[in-house]
């Protein structure tokens, strides 16, 4: 027998060094699932009759997400979930995850939508990528997907549009904003009001590190897929990640009191940065709402 829960008699199956505690397999599902559901509530202010879009990858977070807000709100008359999977046109990674997003909505019963960056602006990542060798494939990706999702979910009437970050995601951008000072960005990334056309963001795993989002996909068996994206990720953010891994060695809560900190900050900044005085306006090819008079999606596709 290993070390005992410190909750009960149980054997341990993960010990949190920024809490102190080991934790069995029941009592860390508890922990995890009472750690979502107050992030949910005094962030999100969930109200009745809402559609809420949840972005699924297939991949880790976004799957552990669906499964979580299901056992929430599930059972809800008047809350509706609608998964939505983006298919960016990945040779031999893409077709995987979206497998296994369309194994977990079947299973939990959930409406599932599948968009392509194919059908929607003609070309996939792949081609995008051969046709722009300078850029990285990540900016385009990132930038199209975030179009795409957010017009999918209004067309199906989202209030709220919940994407998969976890901890270690929301510390690593906060981070990485300040190290390159950009304060707009830093403050965009926690909006503290709607903004118009815009479908209101969640982040409800966002004080979850990222090993504990996986162990929780483990033990409720998910199904999900581990290939990774062939593109690289944004290099400086893997720099970052190194840094707050071996901080968080070290400082045990050190990913926590950056979000915490962070949130103590936002309020404040928000009224020198206040997100609509960016003056929003319509892009003049699509429509969506941009900074400069064309939204950053048409600027990477070449249109206008
Ligand atoms: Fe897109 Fe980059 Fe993520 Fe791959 S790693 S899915 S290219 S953002
Ligand atoms: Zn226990």
């Amino acid at each position: 027998m290993g070390i005992k829960c410190t909750k009960c008699d149980n054997e341990s199956i993960i010990y949190q060094k920024y809490s102190g505690m080991h934790l069995c397999k029941k009592h860390f599902v508890e922990d995890a699932e009472r750690k979502i559901k107050l992030t949910i509530r005094k962030n999100y202010n969930i109200g009745r009759d809402e559609t809420i879009a949840v972005a699924l990858s297939g991949g880790k977070d976004s799957t552990v997400l669906l499964y979580v807000l299901n056992k929430i709100f599930g059972e809800r008359p008047d809350i509706n979930l609608v998964a939505i999977t983006i298919d960016e046109g990945i040779e031999g990674y893409r077709s995987h995850t979206i497998q296994k997003s369309k194994e977990l909505a079947d299973k939990l019963g959930v409406r599932h939508i599948i968009r392509s960056f194919a059908e929607e602006y003609g070309l996939t990542l792949d081609e995008l990528t051969v046709r722009e060798r300078l850029h990285g494939a990540c900016s385009y990706c990132g930038v199209l997907r975030k179009k795409l999702l957010n017009k999918t979910a209004n067309e199906v009437g989202a209030t709220r549009l919940a994407i998969g970050h976890n901890l270690d995601d929301e510390a690593q951008t906060i981070l990485l904003n300040h190290l390159k000072g950009d304060v707009s960005r830093l403050v965009r990334l926690d909006p503290p009001r709607k903004i118009e056309g815009l479908t209101l963001r969640a982040k409800p795993l966002r004080s979850i590190p990222e090993k504990e989002v996986a162990l929780y996909a483990i033990v409720n068996e998910l199904p999900m897929d581990f290939s990774e994206c062939p593109y690289a990720h944004e290099a400086i953010r893997g720099e970052v990640r190194d840094m707050l891994n071996e901080f968080e060695a070290s400082h045990p809560g050190t990913k926590h009191s950056l979000l915490s900190g962070f949130q103590k900050l936002v309020p404040i900044l928000a009224k020198e940065y206040p997100p609509e005085k960016n003056k929003l306006s319509e892009c003049r090819v699509c429509g969506d709402l941009c900074t400069e008079g064309l939204c950053q999606a048409c600027k990477l596709l070449g249109n206008g």
